[in-house]
């Protein structure tokens, strides 16, 4: 049973939108590569746990503080009856190996250590439920998502799952829930409570690249590609570099919302939007979306909607 479903964090809300509408400096399109593809691979896992029983708590995408400022984030964390299972899910794809405890990726660069990592988030997650008394060990385990990795060198003690290991790793955790019943007492739901309400939205120190109205390219953007839109007819949108098509109204909605998230101290009106939206659509199309989803201010001339 999914508690707490997976979100996309606002930095990558943030980088979604200022990707297509700038250009962003080389470190932010890394960060940006990074977040997206790291963002799959835990949807991949995601799926993969959906074939579970329903005996497990799951919740993905913790964000927790212990003591003052030791953040932690859990990709996915799974309470059975007897056991915490905490999962790091990593999207590596293609060659890599480990010497001497380091990891490298084929072409000798430096990797941070996904078992450190691991193993920090395990140990401030034991000291972070310490006060609960709950006597449930936590077991923990670093995934690798991806079909096409390839590993040289790993130990074999190693807490890894690779891609082969899947199945048989799920199959157990089956295995596992079927066999503890009967399911929660209050222990658990005190356990899952616990972290629901301490989990944090966002990292307090989420650094989001600078960016400035004027700078931004103005449009309604393709929801099946990097291109923008135009308009067609008959209220539809098209793109046309896919040929993706949209009903006006939609595309206009989108495009607003995103406003509202990357300027919430702008206001919203028919002229404001109508040049967010690079014009492509008539004012009247506007304003009937603004009407239909926002509440109007109304002061004559410096009407807006909220
Ligand atoms: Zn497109």
């Amino acid at each position: 049973m999914i508690l707490k479903p997976r979100t996309v964090s606002t930095e990558l809300r943030f980088l979604r939108h200022l990707s297509r509408r700038s250009m962003l400096a080389e470190k932010d399109v890394l960060n940006y590569s990074n977040k997206e593809k790291g963002l799959e691979g835990e949807r991949r896992f995601d799926k993969c746990l959906e074939s579970l029983s329903n005996e497990t708590l799951i919740l993905h995408d913790l964000l927790l503080e212990h003591g003052s400022h030791q953040f932690f984030q859990i990709d996915t964390l799974m309470i059975l009856q007897r056991v915490i299972y905490h999962f790091e899910v990593k999207n590596y794809q293609g060659v890599h190996y480990i010497e001497k405890d380091k990891w490298y990726r084929e072409n000798g660069v430096e990797l941070t250590n996904p078992i450190h990592q691991m193993k920090r988030c395990a140990t401030l997650l034991n000291k972070f439920l310490q006060p609960l008394h709950i006597p449930l060990p936590i077991k923990s385990y670093v995934i690798f998502i991806h079909p096409e990795i390839t590993l040289f060198q790993a130990p074999r003690h190693l807490p890894i799952i690779l891609p082969t290991q899947l199945k048989a790793f799920l199959k157990k955790l089956n295995s596992e829930a079927f066999s503890s019943k009967p399911i929660f007492t209050s222990k658990h739901e005190k356990l899952a409570n616990y972290l629901l309400t301490k989990h944090m939205e966002d990292f307090p120190y989420t650094r989001v690249p600078e960016y400035d109205y004027d700078q931004l390219q103005k449009g309604i953007p393709c929801c099946g590609c990097s291109a923008f839109l135009s308009f067609f007819n008959k209220g539809k949108l098209v793109c046309r570099s896919c040929g993706y098509t949209e009903a006006a109204e939609s595309g206009v909605l989108r495009s607003v919302e995103e406003y509202k998230f990357l300027f919430p101290d702008r206001k919203m009106t028919v002229n404001s939007l109508f040049e967010w939206c690079g014009k492509v659509v008539s004012p009247n199309i506007i304003r009937r979306v603004l009407q239909q989803n926002f509440k109007l201010i109304s002061k004559g001339r410096s009407s807006y909607y909220v």
